[in-house]
């Protein structure tokens, strides 16, 4: 399996809105992308961290050492997604991302959300999801639209590198909400 090659912030790419799917990408371009989310250690990526202006990611969230407390989300493709509904109630919680590597970063975001889109079959969905699944996703579909997380957060402060993310925040288990 191929680890496709990953862009990082600085790439114009990232800023780019994508463009809507037509045709659904190969079997063999959604796989990579599961294996290089995989491989990176992530729960989701969007085609454009990986050089493809598509509106398309993959998730998939499990249970971890670091977020025992999560709901799973089971391996999913989202293609032309659309958030319809979002909660006046924003949460804020840590975040990081593939395109910047080992930083982390303190995000509001919507507590639940709406969310329409097709799979990789053309199957149709329509979720309503809250907490981190919600996350999550807005992460994800922010990369479709050219927005990353540092736009997002409203205090740039809490930017950290991932050493010093275990060291103060992990290791303490300070919230800084
Ligand atoms: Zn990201």
């Amino acid at each position: 399996m191929k680890t496709l090659r990953r862009t990082k912030f600085g790439n114009p790419i990232l800023r780019k809105k994508t463009q809507q799917i037509s045709k659904i990408p190969s079997d063999a371009f959604i796989k990579s992308m599961f294996y290089t989310m995989k491989r990176a250690n992530g729960v989701g990526l969007a085609a454009p961290q990986v050089g493809k202006s598509w509106s398309i990611a993959v998730i998939e969230i499990k249970k971890t050492k670091v977020r025992p407390n999560i709901k799973p989300f089971q391996k999913t493709v989202i293609i032309n997604p659309l958030i319809s509904k979002r909660s006046a109630k924003m949460e804020k919680d840590w975040e990081g991302c593939l395109s910047f590597p080992s930083v982390r970063g303190l995000v509001p975001r919507h507590q639940s959300i709406t969310v329409t889109f097709i799979n990789e079959k053309g199957k149709k969905y329509v979720l309503k999801l809250t907490g981190f699944q919600a996350r999550v996703f807005q992460h994800e579909i922010d990369h479709l639209n050219g927005i990353l997380y540092i736009d997002r957060m409203r205090d740039i402060k809490t930017l950290m590198t991932m050493a010093e993310f275990e060291k103060r925040i992990l290791k303490t288990g300070l919230k800084s909400r």
